[in-house]
């Protein structure tokens, strides 16, 4: 049977662990014929991410921190790609728990700089190798157009990376490079343990949510699948929810 990403080469920044939303991505795309390249943020990860990666058959491991200029060259050297998937966010635990109004000037801008500006960082590395036209997409939530308690400083980050979806899918669009958002449910990953009572958002998710259930993080890497493939063909700029309905509620 013909595979969704068959001939397909994928790049994945953001596999932290074998929770990692990034790492259930990169095993749905090997599953549909796809050449994964991963990345991990730094030496410390190294070891886990290789072994990930040897588990799903990827095809190269290289380091990346987003934050640094020499790791994002040597994206720019991979040769050619069809997709690059940004799974990437970092706040200080700290700006996450204390009132909004109260976020420290170095967190906000450190939020901002790994959170969004690492996308557009990101996509003109990577943006040169898709000489075929491409997706890219990256990973949102709900926290960026509504206030969701002990979100903070990461809801302002998360709107600030939908808007950069949009510019960017404005701008690459002519070379054929879409440019999508999943706004995924909360599910239980190592970011999601620095929102403070997380447990209770999950249980809130369960009990309004339309499907009456949380989100598994093979339906977020399945709707990666079709950003990925030729099925999500017309659609750019746009964020699509992966979150078992919970956005759609009022009271
Ligand atoms: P995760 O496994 O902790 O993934 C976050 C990744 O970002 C980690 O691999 C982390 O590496 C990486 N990262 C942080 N700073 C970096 C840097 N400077 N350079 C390169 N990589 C860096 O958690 P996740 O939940 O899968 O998060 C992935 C994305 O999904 C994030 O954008 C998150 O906001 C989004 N999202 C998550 C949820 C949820 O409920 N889990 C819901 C909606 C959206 P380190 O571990 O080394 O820091």
């Amino acid at each position: 049977m013909p595979q969704l990403l068959d001939g397909k080469t994928a790049l994945i920044l953001g596999v932290a662990n074998k929770w990692s939303l990034a790492y259930a991505i990169a095993q749905a795309f090997r599953r549909e014929g796809a050449t994964v390249i991963l990345t991990y943020q730094g030496e410390r990860l190294r070891q886990t991410v290789e072994e990930l990666g040897a588990e799903i058959g990827a095809s190269r491991i290289l380091e990346c921190d987003v934050t640094k200029a020499e790791d994002l060259a040597r994206l720019a050297e991979l040769g050619r790609l069809d997709v690059v998937v940004h799974s990437i966010a970092f706040a200080n635990r700290e700006d996450l728990a204390r009132p909004f109004v109260e976020t420290s000037r170095d967190g906000f801008l450190l939020a901002q700089e790994v959170s969004v500006y690492s996308l557009v960082s990101v996509a003109r590395a990577t943006a040169p190798l898709m000489t075929e036209g491409g997706a890219m997409m990256t990973l949102t939530y709900l926290g960026s157009t509504r206030v969701l308690t002990n979100y903070n400083v990461m809801g302002v980050a998360k709107a600030g990376l939908e808007a950069t979806v949009r510019y960017l899918a404005s701008e690459l669009g002519e070379k054929k490079i879409r440019v999508n958002a999943i706004s995924a449910g909360p599910v239980k990953t190592a970011s999601a343990r620095g929102i403070k009572d997380f447990s209770k958002i999950l249980e809130l998710v369960q009990a309004k949510a339309p499907l009456r259930r949380n989100t598994d993080p093979a339906e977020v890497a399945d709707m990666a699948v079709f950003l990925a493939s030729d099925l999500g063909r017309g659609v750019t700029g746009d964020v699509l929810f992966v979150d078992a309905g919970f956005h759609i509620m009022g009271l």
